[in-house]
C-alpha cells in the first residue's frame, strides 16, 4: 500500500509497533517455509528472479524478502510505534501512538488478520498438568516438554507442526476439523501455479455467492518443502500421526471429548479437493494445456480406522502438550470509530471501510480469493489507493452522498 500511495503522490506515514516484518520475526515455528512458491510472491514494482523460482522461502529468507522491499521502495516506516488507538470519523482521524498522536483524513488499517490465536473456551478446562501453546508460541519440538502432544487442527500449520513433532520422535495425535486438502504438485506443476494461471485466486468478493462462508474457510492443507511432497492425512498416518476427530470440548473428569463426524470430514475435504481439480482440468483441456501437462490423477481417499476414539483421558499423562493451530483472528480492540460488526470483524466493502476515508487489507478474500496471500496485496493496494485518491481530491464526494 505504501508503494502504491507513493506511486500516486499521496503523503502518508507507516506506523509498526516492531521491527519491519514483525510477525515474521515473533510469531512463526522456526522451520516455517512459505506455503507459496517464490515467484508467487510479487509486490508491487516486485518480481521474484532468483534462480529458483518454484523454490518455498525459509522464515529468514521470508524476513528479508519483506525487509528489502521496505527497504527498496524507501517506505516510510516508523518502527517501534505502537498505535494506542485510532478515533474520529468521517474524514478526520486521530491515531494514537506511544510515540505521540497522527491527525489525518484516511487511515488504511494493515495490522494483519492473525493477531490472536483462536482457542476454543473450553481449553480452561484442560488439567493443569498438560502444557497449552498456540501454533503462534510454538517455536520448534526442542522446547516442548518429553511425552505425547495433541496437535488441533490440521490446515496448513496443524499438519506441518504434527508433522515436524512426530519426526522429533513423539508420540503425535492430531485432531481434525473442517479442512481443504490439496495436492502440492498436480499434473507436474505446483497446484498454486495452477490456481494462479486458473483465475481461481483471482476470483473477486462481489462474485462469490456467500462471501462471509468464504472469507472463514481454512487454508489450504499446504507445506513448501524442498522435496514438494503432498502433506495431507494420509502422510501423516502413515508415518504414525494418529488421527481423531474435532476437539469439541472437555469432561469434568478432564478427558477430551472428539466429534464423531471425522470421516465425513475428510469425505468433504477429498470432494472439494476434487471439485478444485475438475475445475483445473476443465482449465487445462480449454487452454490446450493437455498435451503439455501430464495426464490427471486423483489421490486415493483420506483413510480413516474403522472406529476412530470419540474420547481421551488427558489426566492419564499420555499428553504432555497441547498445540493449538486451531486459526486467528484479528486485533481491532484499538479501533475505536465504531466500524465492527458484532464478531468483532471490520465491516467493509471490499476493503472500503464503512467510514469515510477508512481502509483496511490483508484480510481473507477482502477483494480476491488471493487477498490473505502476500501475492494478493498488489491488486488491493491499486484498487483501494485509487479509491483512496479519488476520496482525496473529491471525486468521491456525490458517490458518498
Ligand atoms: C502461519 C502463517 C503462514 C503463512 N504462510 C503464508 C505463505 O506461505 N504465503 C503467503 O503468501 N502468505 C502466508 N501467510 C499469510 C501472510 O502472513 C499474509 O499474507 C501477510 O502477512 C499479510 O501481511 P500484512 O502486512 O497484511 O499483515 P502482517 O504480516 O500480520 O503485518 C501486520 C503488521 O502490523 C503490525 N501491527 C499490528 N498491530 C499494530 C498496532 N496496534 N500498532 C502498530 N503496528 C501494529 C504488526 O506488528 C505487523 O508487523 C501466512 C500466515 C500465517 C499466519
Amino acid at each position: 500500500m505504501s508503494r502504491c500511495l507513493a506511486d500516486r503522490a499521496i503523503d502518508h506515514v507507516v506506523l509498526e509497533r516492531g521491527e519491519v516484518a514483525h510477525t515474521w520475526r515473533t510469531e512463526r515455528w522456526d522451520s516455517l517455509r512459505l506455503l507459496t512458491p517464490n515467484w508467487q510472491s510479487r509486490l508491487p514494482g516486485f518480481a521474484y528472479d532468483g534462480d529458483n523460482p518454484d523454490g518455498y522461502r525459509t522464515l529468514p529468507e521470508v524476513i528479508d524478502f519483506i525487509a528489502n522491499y521496505a527497504k527498496a521502495i524507501a517506505a516510510p516506516v516508523q518502527t517501534h510505534t505502537t498505535v494506542t488507538s485510532v478515533g474520529g470519523s468521517d474524514g478526520c482521524y486521530l491515531v494514537s501512538t506511544d510515540r505521540g498522536d497522527w491527525r489525518c483524513r484516511t487511515v488504511v488499517l494493515a495490522s494483519g488478520a492473525c493477531n490472536i490465536a483462536s482457542v476454543p473456551t473450553f481449553a480452561d478446562r484442560l488439567p493443569r498438568s498438560v502444557v497449552n501453546v498456540t501454533a503462534q508460541e510454538y517455536r520448534n519440538p526442542h522446547n516442548l516438554p518429553d511425552g505425547g502432544v495433541l496437535v488441533v487442527g490440521a490446515s496448513s500449520s496443524g499438519t506441518q507442526i504434527a508433522h515436524e513433532i512426530h519426526r522429533s520422535g513423539r508420540a503425535v495425535t492430531l485432531s481434525v476439523g473442517e479442512h481443504i486438502r490439496a495436492p502440492r504438485v498436480y499434473r507436474g506443476r505446483d497446484l498454486e501455479w495452477w490456481m494462479d494461471a486458473a483465475g481461481v485466486l483471482d476470483q473477486r468478493y462481489d462474485e462469490i455467492e456467500d462471501i462471509a462462508r468464504a472469507r472463514r474457510v481454512p487454508s489450504l492443507q499446504l507445506a513448501g518443502t524442498p522435496d514438494r511432497s503432498t502433506l495431507d492425512l494420509n502422510a501423516l498416518t502413515e508415518i504414525g500421526v494418529k488421527i481423531v476427530g474435532r476437539f469439541a470440548g472437555i469432561t469434568e473428569s478432564g478427558s477430551a471429548q472428539f466429534a464423531g463426524s471425522l470421516r465425513n470430514m475428510c469425505a468433504l475435504s477429498d470432494l472439494k479437493m476434487g471439485r478444485l481439480l475438475d475445475l483445473i482440468d476443465a482449465w487445462a483441456r480449454e487452454n490446450g494445456f493437455d498435451d503439455v501437462a501430464e495426464p490427471p490423477q486423483r489421490l486415493p481417499p483420506t483413510r480413516v480406522e474403522g472406529a476412530p476414539p470419540l474420547g481421551m483421558d488427558l489426566t492419564a499423562g499420555e499428553i504432555k502438550t497441547i498445540v493449538w493451530a486451531t486459526g486467528y483472528r484479528p486485533d481491532y480492540s484499538w479501533l475505536k470509530v465504531p466500524v465492527l460488526d458484532r464478531k468483532g470483524l471490520v465491516r467493509h466493502d471490499g476493503g472500503v471501510v464503512a467510514s469515510p476515508g477508512m481502509y483496511l487489507i490483508g484480510t481473507q478474500f477482502l477483494r480476491r480469493r488471493k487477498s490473505s496471500l502476500i501475492d494478493g496485496a498488489a491488486d488491493d493496494a491499486r484498487d483501494l489507493s485509487d479509491h483512496l485518491a479519488a476520496y482525496l481530491d473529491g471525486r468521491l464526494v456525490r458517490e458518498r452522498a
